[in-house]
């Protein structure tokens, strides 16, 4: 059970103080559910876990990746975080919210023209240049405009964090950032430096996702602030900013263990602290982009069983009336969740089945392994728990399957913040053929 979610009497599971088959009945299934009580007490564990470490500068950016749409955003804003963008998708919902943009921040190793002119017609706050091609091309653009932009320089530390390899980004090959060990993060600096309209403020390193440990986190550090001592020293080199990225693990399912928040922004401050009275730097800002940690508890999905599919000796299927279209985790990356009948919350879960979702393909398993109650069957109301990051953002039309409903809870009430696609939604771009005489 994550935040406020609780069984009710009736033995429903409820969220926000709603019985989920309420909201399956209102606005249908599937149907993804933020807990918003959740993401602003994560948020709260944040804020408050660089509190503890007086007279640091830090900065918190939600990476809207992990979940975007205007209503999040409008919450983040609220909230006072920051917020990271890697598209002109990202940055056109962002500014579409209201956020300030002076408090948005450009990711991606290859941003386009297009893009880049509208972060600085925005005049956003930071772009986190990833490559020599976009510091040219920014460098050009801004002399053409006569603007001036804060950037930071990604960089690749060589360093690997124990996770995933697809979701790995840290190590030395890797399409992401300058790499420190081979000279061209220098080569960056050095050109940034001499540059009259990039203001370059700090350095960004994102080692990975899902990351269970700290020492991922301290070794970038380390490898960073060594090499950053060597730019000062050697020309001048002032970092105001170290970006660390996120990647902070949360939990899908029993076998995760996170840290409490409080470990892994300990471990940063106190070695940033360490390595900068060591090579005598000041203490830069710290700045973390966590996206998954701040939204992927909060995120529940819930779906109706449909078909049901008994193979003896071998397993039992349940299909669900959603699937890899509204999270491809499992399929893309072997991803876990934990699942439930919230319908029958208080029933023995002890009858394993494959939870599998409605598309066209053999891997279109939620959970290979589900333990739901002997009696789920057609109709009950399947919570498959933890899909608030990387659910409805990754999600796709394959087979055209309209993307679910996305809803906010809190406090007994519930709004709807993104409207179920409907078929016209799905034919709403095709063009008919111009002339249909032709095959006569
Ligand atoms: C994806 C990404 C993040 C967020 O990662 P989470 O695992 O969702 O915390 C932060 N920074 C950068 C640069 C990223 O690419």
């Amino acid at each position: 059970m994550y935040g406020t979610q609780a069984i009710n009497g009736r033995g429903h599971l409820c969220i926000g103080g709603i019985d989920t088959t309420v909201l399956a009945k209102e606005y249908g299934t599937p149907l993804y559910v933020y807990d918003t009580a959740l993401i602003k007490s994560k948020i709260n564990e944040f804020k408050q876990a660089f509190a503890r470490h007086a007279g640091v500068n830090w900065q918190i950016a939600y990476a809207s990746k992990a979940f975007s749409s205007i209503a999040i955003i409008q919450l983040i804003d609220e909230q006072g975080l920051f917020l990271d963008v890697v598209s002109g998708g990202e940055l056109y919902t962002a500014l579409s919210a209201g956020m300030n943009p002076k408090r948005i921040h450009f990711h991606g190793n290859n941003k386009s023209h297009a893009e880049l002119a509208m972060a600085l017609d925005a005049k956003i706050g930071a772009i986190i240049v990833d490559n020599f091609f976009e510091l040219d091309l920014l460098e050009k653009m801004c002399a053409d405009r006569n603007q001036e932009i804060d950037i930071l320089l990604r960089v690749t530390p060589g360093v690997e964090a124990h996770t995933h390899e697809f979701i790995m980004t840290g190590q030395d090959d890797s399409k992401f950032g300058f790499n420190l060990g081979n000279g061209m993060a220098e080569r960056a600096v050095k050109q940034s430096l001499q540059s009259l309209h990039l203001n370059l403020i700090g350095i960004h390193c994102h080692i990975g996702s899902q990351i269970f440990e700290t020492d991922g986190f301290a070794g970038a550090i380390k490898i960073m602030i060594k090499h950053v001592s060597a730019w000062t020293h050697d020309f001048g080199f002032q970092l105001q900013v170290l970006n660390v990225g996120g990647g902070f693990g949360i939990h899908y399912t029993d076998s995760d263990r996170p840290l409490p928040i409080e470990c892994y922004i300990d471990t940063i401050v106190t070695t940033a602290k360490k390595e900068c009275d060591c090579y005598n730097l000041s203490l830069p800002s710290l700045w973390i982009e966590p996206g998954r940690s701040i939204v992927g508890e909060a995120g529940t999905t819930l779906y109706t069983v449909g078909s049901s599919k008994d193979i003896p000796g071998i397993r039992k299927y349940l299909s669900v009336d959603g699937g890899m279209s509204d999270n491809i985790r499992p399929s893309l990356y072997q991803a876990q969740y934990q699942a439930i009948c919230a319908n029958k919350a208080n029933e023995a879960a002890q009858s394993q089945v494959a939870l599998a979702g409605k598309c066209c393909e053999s891997g279109d398993v939620l959970i290979k392994e589900a333990f739901l109650p002997e009696s789920c069957t057609n109709g009950d109301l399947i919570a498959v728990f933890s899909t608030g990051a990387y659910g409805y953002s990754m999600a796709s039309h394959y087979n055209r399957i309209a993307n679910p409903a996305v809803i906010f809870v809190e406090d007994g009430e519930a709004s709807l913040v993104v409207r179920r696609e409907t078929y016209e939604d799905l034919i709403r771009q095709d063009l008919a053929l111009k002339d249909l005489s032709r095959n006569n």
